[in-house]
């Protein structure tokens, strides 16, 4: 069980103190991840607690202590506050989606797209399915971007390619997300990625567009699906 406590942050944009919860070292007890790396357990619901919101100027990041000079204008920015308060999705979502678009301005592409990816995941929870599509599509987007920039958002490019294809695969996007893993099982000689893109693979040809994680992957590769 995680320890959670409060932390207490000046705020980079207004300098006003806030009180946050954080918690301690979230020990993972094996269970499977989501195909899109969203992880199982504490893990899966801890993401609420990891985006910082400043009660008094509405400035969201995962730690509101620092920032870039460029954020003080940006959240006084119409954009911004329309983000904030909109009530296409969640809180918890919207401050995602606002810490994406500081990031955009600043150029981190990766960050912006994991941020983006993490709003996709609390629309999923709270059922805001429209929203969670365009938070995919926003993902999708600020990855490809990152991709351009030659730099790295995931662990290796296999792990790279199989978010690409599970986000479009998510999205309904079947022929787009088939050929990235067409393409990827071509090249890949990992087993343990052969094995998710087969299962990718798979639930692209029955047009499923669920949430499906890599023990299910483990078990159709153990059936001999593939
Ligand atoms: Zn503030």
């Amino acid at each position: 069980m995680a320890t959670i406590f409060m932390v207490e942050t000046d705020c980079y944009v207004c300098g006003k103190k806030n009180r946050f919860p954080q918690s301690g070292p979230i020990m993972d007890a094996g269970s499977s991840r989501d195909l899109d790396g969203r992880p199982s357990g504490l893990g899966r619901s801890n993401i609420y607690m990891r985006v910082q919101r400043c009660i008094y100027c509405g400035y969201c990041n995962l730690e509101v202590s620092g920032g870039h000079e460029i954020y003080r204008e940006i959240v006084k920015s119409e954009p911004y506050r329309a983000m904030l308060n909109s009530k296409d999705q969640s809180e918890t979502a919207n401050a995602y989606l606002c810490c994406s678009l500081l990031l955009r301005h600043s150029r981190e592409w990766s960050e912006a797209g994991w941020s983006a990816l993490h709003a996709a995941w609390i629309c999923d929870d709270n059922k805001y399915s429209e929203s969670a599509a365009r938070c995919r599509k926003l993902a999708f987007d600020f990855f490809t971007k990152t991709r351009e920039s030659n730099v790295t958002f995931a662990d290796s490019l296999c792990e790279e390619q199989i978010l690409f294809v599970d986000i479009l695969r998510r999205n309904g996007k079947f022929d787009e997300a088939k050929k990235i893993c067409v393409e990827a099982l071509g090249k890949t000689v990992d087993e343990a990625a052969r094995i998710i893109l087969n299962y990718e693979k798979l639930l692209i040809e029955k047009q499923d567009s669920k949430c499906h994680t890599f023990e299910q992957a483990q078990e159709m590769e153990e059936s001999g699906a593939f």
